[in-house]
C-alpha cells in the first residue's frame, strides 16, 4: 500500500488543460452553418458506427478506408470533418461498448479545421471557413500564447449557445521541494478546506449562498412551466461558476503556499468520501451540502496546479485522520468516541485544544510525508492499524 501510493508522487512533465469559453457570433445568420456542421457530423458518425459494427472494424485507418468516399458523397462535410467523425466514432468505442446514437451537439475540430488569432476563432463549416469571436479571460488568454493548439470542440448547449473547447499543453515548471515538508490539506463540511499551515476557508458563507439558490430550485421547481425551466438552467449555471470561482481561488492559495515552503501538497484519498459521509445518518439538507460541494473539483483544482508549479502531491488513507491527535497520536480508546467535538478537538491524554480541521490538516501533512520519505521510521503504523490503511498483515 505504502508503495502503491508512493508511485503518485510523480512530478509531470506536461499537464494538459481545457480553455472553454463562449463563442459570440456576428448575428443570428451564423447559427446556421453552425448548426447544419452539427447535424451533418452526428449523421456521418451514426453511418460510420453502422459501419464499424457490421464490419467490425475499429480501426481508425481501415475504418476511413471503408466509410471516408461515402461520407463525402452524402454529405457536405470537409475532408477533416469525415477524419474527426472517424476518431470519434473509434474512440467511443474504447470509452464504452454502449454508443447507441451521437447526437448533434458537437463536432471535433483539428489543426486544419479550426484557427486562432488574436482574440478570434477561424472555423471551418460545411459551406466556408467563419471568423467568431472568442471571449477569453486575461489568464486564458496568457495560457494560449505561442502555444500550437491541435484539437478543439465545438459544442452546442441546450438553451443554444456555442462553446469552443480547446486542449493545450502546459509546461510543468520544475520546482524544488524538500522532501519532509509537505501542507496537509483537510476537505470538510463546514470549513471547505484547512491547511496545516492553519489556512482555512470557511463554508458558511457559502453554504448561505448555495441555500439560497436551494431554495429558489425548491419554489420554482414544482411549476414545470417553460420559463421556470429556463430559470432553473440558469441557477444551475451560475451556481456551477459560483462554486468554480470558489474553488479556483482556495487552490491558487494552496498551491501558492506550497510553492513558498518548499512543500509538497497531502490530501485525502476521497474515492469513496461520498458513500461513508452519506452512510451516517444526517438530514437531506446536509446530505445536499456534501454531494454538492464539488469535492472533486477542488481536489482535481489543487492537483492540476500543483502539477504546472511542478509540487508532487500524495493521497493518504482518510482512516483516521479527524481521530487522532496531531501533537501525541493519541486516538480516543474508546470505540465509537471521539475527542473531537463538532469544531474542536480536545485531547484526552496531552490535553491539547485545537480547531478539528487544523488537527486533522497537521495528520494529513505527516501522513504525506511519511509517504514521500519511504526510508523514514514510518509514523502511520504507530497511530493507525495497519488493516486500516489497506496494508495486509
Ligand atoms: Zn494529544
Amino acid at each position: 500500500m505504502l508503495y502503491n501510493l508512493a508511485k503518485e508522487v510523480m512530478i509531470l512533465k506536461t499537464q494538459t488543460i481545457t480553455v472553454r469559453n463562449k463563442l459570440v457570433l456576428k448575428n443570428s445568420q451564423q447559427r446556421e452553418p453552425i448548426d447544419s456542421t452539427l447535424k451533418q457530423f452526428a449523421f456521418a458518425c451514426n453511418e460510420i458506427l453502422k459501419v464499424a459494427k457490421s464490419e467490425n472494424c475499429w480501426n481508425a485507418a481501415k475504418l476511413q478506408k471503408l466509410t471516408y468516399y461515402d461520407i463525402r458523397g452524402i454529405t457536405e462535410l470537409k475532408a477533416n470533418h469525415v477524419c474527426n467523425a472517424v476518431r470519434r466514432v473509434v474512440n467511443a468505442k474504447a470509452s464504452t461498448d454502449k454508443v447507441k446514437e451521437f447526437r448533434p451537439t458537437s463536432i471535433a475540430l483539428d489543426i486544419r479545421t479550426f484557427i486562432y488569432k488574436d482574440g478570434a476563432v477561424g472555423i471551418t463549416l460545411v459551406d466556408k471557413r467563419h471568423w467568431f469571436e472568442w471571449k477569453l479571460s486575461f489568464d486564458q488568454k496568457r495560457l494560449l500564447e505561442g502555444k500550437r493548439l491541435s484539437f478543439a470542440t465545438l459544442s452546442r448547449t441546450r438553451n443554444g449557445q456555442y462553446f469552443l473547447n480547446v486542449a493545450v499543453e502546459v509546461e510543468c515548471d520544475r520546482h524544488y521541494v524538500s522532501k519532509d515538508k509537505a501542507i496537509g490539506v483537510d476537505l470538510g463540511r463546514r470549513s471547505i478546506a484547512a491547511t496545516s499551515t492553519g489556512e482555512s476557508w470557511d463554508g458558511e458563507q457559502l453554504n448561505k449562498t448555495r441555500d439560497r439558490y436551494a431554495k429558489v430550485r425548491a419554489n420554482v421547481q414544482p411549476k414545470r412551466s417553460r420559463s421556470s425551466r429556463r430559470l432553473l438552467r440558469r441557477l444551475s449555471g451560475r451556481e456551477r461558476r459560483f462554486q468554480q470561482w470558489v474553488n479556483h481561488n482556495i487552490s491558487k492559495s494552496i498551491v501558492s503556499a506550497a510553492k513558498k515552503d518548499c512543500a509538497i501538497i497531502s490530501m485525502e484519498d476521497l474515492t469513496n468520501i461520498r458513500q461513508s459521509l452519506n452512510a451516517k445518518p444526517r438530514t437531506k439538507q446536509e446530505r445536499r451540502k456534501t454531494n454538492n460541494w464539488g469535492f472533486y473539483m477542488l481536489r482535481l483544482f489543487i492537483h492540476y496546479k500543483a502539477n504546472i508549479a511542478g509540487i508532487p502531491v500524495v493521497f493518504v488513507p482518510p482512516a483516521y485522520t479527524s481521530q487522532t491527535c496531531s501533537h501525541c497520536n493519541h486516538i480516543h480508546p474508546e470505540q465509537g468516541k471521539s475527542y473531537r467535538n463538532g469544531k474542536r478537538f480536545v485531547c484526552g491524554h496531552c490535553g491539547a485544544d485545537v480547531d478539528a480541521y487544523y488537527n486533522a490538516a497537521r495528520n494529513i501533512a505527516r501522513l504525506g510525508v511519511s509517504i514521500n520519505t519511504p526510508e523514514a521510521p514510518k509514523l502511520f503504523c504507530s497511530f493507525a492499524p495497519q488493516s486500516a490503511l489497506g496494508a495486509k498483515p
